[in-house]
């Protein structure tokens, strides 16, 4: 099968032309790895590809469709996994030296999860050092470079997710958002990306970055392909005990369902100091678009949402610092091979084990925690947190989505940011919230800047509403032909 027909086919069109027989699933993964083997080497989106295992799960799935079998939703479909998601027997590195070598023993819950589902996993992807950065220039372990400009980065942390897709080396992925590291992503990569809510996606064999933010969420070339691939993700698990016992949507049917009365809020904040022109047009004309589908666009207040970044670091440090404590060279990771005694160890074996932005957090989160300043910084910063979550309670009151700027810019270039980590962490400005308050959110293609590099819609809902979200986003979508446009290099 040429492997353009492919690129070209949304993830129901894969599915359908697997049911019908138009092409096989070992037809299917071999033309995706084609792909790897063809633009990898420019992308640079995988840590380890599967190729073998993919092809023999897509032969596994082939034969069971030749007897009848019933198969799961996403039979024979290519999915690559971020590489902090636990695959057992597959290497899973954070992109760090301090697990470059590490093999769980069990897979993730998504894992079982997409296994169960039939999907054929492909590979795992490159992210910042434990999903720490927004650029994937902090995995210590390879560079990947924005497919729509080989000189950007894709953005971060779930660098490699968002660009496997933007490349069509894949039709799915699987990323982790934190802080926005599924939507920043998906939105310098012109893909879809979503954050479900916090507890919507069991965390278990998640590794943990920063437990009371960390979720799991699907990355697609469109928003049906991410309602399919949520849809498999979600779930109640009881080894999270964070994770929900709700019942599933199926978001994969609903989402073709526009929405009737739609009240879309919009942020003043959001076009201020900061963000670039060209994507502030491109955002009011994606508002413009639901005007003229009747959504009424309603002006919302989100007050407490300046001090987002600052909050975030603070709690997001301070949860890393007590999760990272695991990593001594005796319970998990690298062991440094020379020091004098045990205390000597454990220092040697961070020290050579962790990047510089994995120890600036750690510095910053035991600071942050430490006697005397607890109640300065992460007590206060946990109070501010509080009153962000009030603010979308009482957003929401009026309105079924928010829609905003995913970036204040598009992508920018490999090297501009990583010696300046404060303008760095000001690319996360308008997804942070969302994560503080635990809400859905998701990143659409909304338009191209002059430069041809991709925009992103953010659109976010009450908690557990990805169903509106979701077919919010769809008729959006519907519109437009964004999501449509692969890039050529
Ligand atoms: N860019 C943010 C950070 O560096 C968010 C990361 C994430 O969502 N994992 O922490």
């Amino acid at each position: 099968m040429p492997e353009m027909s492919i690129s070209e086919l949304t993830t129901a069109e894969l599915q359908s032309g697997l049911q019908a027989g138009t092409f096989s699933a070992v037809e299917l993964t071999q033309s995706y790895l084609d792909a790897i083997s063809r633009r990898e080497e420019s992308v640079g989106a995988f840590l380890t590809v599967c190729g073998e295992s993919a092809l023999s799960q897509a032969a596994a799935v082939d034969a069971r469709r030749q007897s009848g079998e019933q198969l799961g939703t996403l039979a024979g479909i290519p999915v690559a996994l971020k590489d902090n998601i636990c695959t057992a027997g597959t290497k899973t590195t954070c992109a760090s030296r301090m697990l470059e070598n590490f093999v769980p023993p069990y897979d993730a819950h998504i894992v079982t999860r997409l296994k169960a589902a039939d999907a054929v996993l492909v590979g795992k992807t490159n992210l910042d050092e434990y999903a720490m950065g927004s650029s994937t220039e902090n995995s210590a372990l390879g560079k990947t470079r924005n497919p729509w400009d080989l000189q950007r980065t894709p953005g971060g942390s779930s660098g490699g997710s968002a660009a496997s897709v933007a490349a069509r080396l894949t039709p799915l992925s699987v990323g982790s958002d934190t802080g926005g590291s599924i939507r920043q992503p998906a939105s310098f990569c012109g893909v879809v990306g979503m954050k479900p809510t916090y507890g919507r996606v069991s965390r278990y064999g998640l590794v943990a970055f920063a437990s009371s933010l960390d979720q799991i969420g699907p990355f697609a070339t469109d928003v049906t392909g991410a309602a399919s691939l949520l849809e498999v993700l979600a779930g109640h698990d009881e080894r999270d005990s964070t994770s929900v016992n709700r019942p599933v949507p199926e978001y994969s049917r609903s989402v073709e369902q526009p929405l009737e009365g739609l009240r879309v809020g919009v942020v003043q904040e959001h076009f201020a100091e900061g963000i670039d022109e060209e994507v502030a047009s491109s955002i009011r004309a994606a508002i413009e678009v639901y005007r003229s589908l009747g959504a009424e666009i309603v002006d919302v207040a989100l007050p407490h949402s300046k001090y987002g970044v600052a909050v975030y670091y603070l709690i997001a440090s301070s949860e890393a610092s007590s999760n990272l404590a695991r990593y001594d060279g005796v319970h998990y990771g690298h062991r440094a091979s020379e020091f004098e005694n045990m205390v000597d160890m454990y220092a040697a074996s961070r020290a050579e084990g962790f990047g510089d932005e994995v120890k600036r957090r750690i510095m910053l989160g035991v600071y942050a925690l430490s006697e005397g300043y607890s109640d300065q910084y992460y007590l206060k910063a946990l109070k501010v947190r509080r009153l962000i979550r009030n603010d979308f309670d009482a957003a929401f009151k009026n309105v079924d989505v928010i829609a905003g700027p995913t970036c204040p810019t598009p992508a920018f270039k490999i090297g501009e940011l990583v010696d300046d980590p404060l303008q760095m962490y000001l690319a996360d400005v308008y997804t942070i919230s969302a994560n503080l308050a635990g809400i859905p959110g998701i990143s659409v293609p909304a338009g191209f800047s002059p430069a041809g590099l991709p925009i992103g819609l953010q659109l976010l809902a009450a908690p557990f509403e990805e169903e509106k979200l979701l077919r919010a986003a769809r008729m959006f979508e519907r519109e437009t032909d964004f999501h449509t446009k692969v890039p050529q290099f």
